[in-house]
C-alpha cells in the first residue's frame, strides 16, 4: 500500500510540470486552453482524492485474490476485473464524471428533434441526451455514447454544437450510432475481455518463477511487484496487440462513415468531419507509416475519399 501511494505521489509530482506545460503553454498557444490554473488544480485535487478512495480497496482485493487464487487464478482475476468494469461503467457517468464536468439535457428544439428522430428510426434506445460543458476547459470538440442494453445516453460537447451546423451534428451522431448498430461496441468490449483474460493467464504461468523476481533484484516475491514486472515484460506484445486493434478500429471507422452515408448524411458528414478537423487543428497530412501504427482513426483525407467513392458509385 505504501509502495502504491509512493509511486502515485512520485508520478504526480514528476508529471506536473509536463501537464502544466501541455495545458497552459502548448494548448494555449493554439487557442485551445480555456481553463484557469485554479480549475486545473481543482481537477487534480479531485483526481487524487478519487485515487485515494478507490485505489487501495481495488489493489487489496487483487492481492487477496492472487494469494488465495490457486490454479484457476486467471479466471478469478478476470471475473473481478469484469465486475469492476461493469460497476465503473455504471458509476462513472453518474457519480464521477459530474465531479469534473456539468451535464445538462440538450434543450428542446430542432437539434434535439432531429437526433431523437434518427435514434427512433434505428431503434436506438436513447434514454438521455446531454450536453457537456467541455468549453470550460478546452475548445476540442467531440460526441460519444454510453450505457447498457436499453439504457443508452448520448453526450455532445457544447463545443461541437457551437462549431457545427445542426445537420452536421446529426451526421456525426449517425456515424456514432453506426458503431452501435454494426456491433462495433460489443466487439471492442469482448476483445478487451479476451485480452484481459490472456494477460492474467500469462501472469498465472510465471507468477511463481523466482527467476522473474531475481532478475529484477527481488529476493522475495511480493504480489504487487510480480504484477508490475509482468506488466512491463509484456509491453512489446501489447504494442503488437494495439497495432492490431488500431487496424480493426480504422476499418470500423470506414464502416460507420458508410453507415451514416447510407442514411443520407454523406454530405453533412463530410462537412462535419472537415470542420472538426479544422477546429481541432488535427494533422492534415500524416505520414502513412506513422498513422498506420498510431492512429485508431483513419486520416481525414482517406475518410473523405471513401465517402466520395460511395457517393459516385451510387450515381453510376
Ligand atoms: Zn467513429
Amino acid at each position: 500500500m505504501v509502495l502504491e501511494a509512493g509511486v502515485m505521489v512520485w508520478s504526480q509530482v514528476t508529471d506536473l510540470p509536463f501537464s502544466l506545460y501541455s495545458t497552459f503553454v502548448i494548448e494555449a498557444r493554439h487557442g485551445f486552453n480555456k481553463q484557469t490554473i485554479w480549475l486545473f488544480f481543482r481537477d487534480m485535487f479531485k483526481g487524487i482524492c478519487l485515487a485515494i478512495l478507490l485505489g487501495p480497496p481495488i489493489v487489496a482485493a487483487i492481492i487477496i485474490i492472487v494469494q488465495k487464487g490457486g490454479p484457476y487464478l486467471a479466471i478469478y482475476l478476470w471475473a473481478f476485473m469484469f465486475a469492476l468494469s461493469i460497476v465503473m461503467m455504471t458509476v462513472y457517468p453518474i457519480l464521477i464524471a459530474p465531479l469534473f464536468n456539468k451535464f445538462t439535457p440538450l434543450p428542446e428544439g430542432e437539434l434535439r428533434e432531429k437526433i431523437e428522430k434518427l435514434a427512433a428510426s434505428l431503434k436506438f434506445p436513447l434514454k438521455k441526451l446531454f450536453v457537456v460543458d467541455g468549453s470550460t476547459r478546452s475548445s476540442h470538440s467531440n460526441a460519444y455514447m454510453y450505457g447498457f442494453f436499453k439504457n443508452k445516453r448520448i453526450v455532445l460537447y457544447d463545443t461541437l454544437i457551437q462549431q457545427c451546423k445542426n445537420e452536421e451534428v446529426v451526421a456525426v451522431i449517425a456515424h456514432e450510432l453506426g458503431h452501435w448498430k454494426l456491433n462495433h461496441t460489443v466487439f471492442s468490449f469482448i476483445a478487451v475481455q479476451i485480452l484481459t483474460f490472456m494477460q492474467f493467464g500469462g501472469y498465472t504461468l510465471v507468477r511463481n518463477s523466482s527467476d522473474l523476481y531475481l532478475s529484477f533484484g527481488f529476493k522475495t516475491q511480493p504480489v504487487l511487484i510480480g504484477l508490475i514486472i509482468f506488466q512491463h515484460t509484456v509491453i512489446p506484445i501489447q504494442h503488437l496487440v494495439s497495432f492490431g486493434l488500431n487496424l480493426v478500429s480504422r476499418a470500423f471507422e470506414f464502416q460507420a462513415d458508410a453507415f451514416g452515408k447510407k442514411l443520407g448524411y454523406g454530405k453533412a458528414l463530410r462537412a462535419g468531419l472537415v470542420k472538426l478537423q479544422e477546429e481541432n487543428l488535427s494533422a492534415m497530412n500524416t505520414d502513412p507509416w506513422y498513422s498506420a501504427y498510431h492512429y485508431s482513426h483513419p486520416p481525414l483525407v482517406e475518410r473523405l475519399a471513401a465517402l466520395e467513392d460511395l457517393e459516385s458509385k451510387k450515381e453510376d
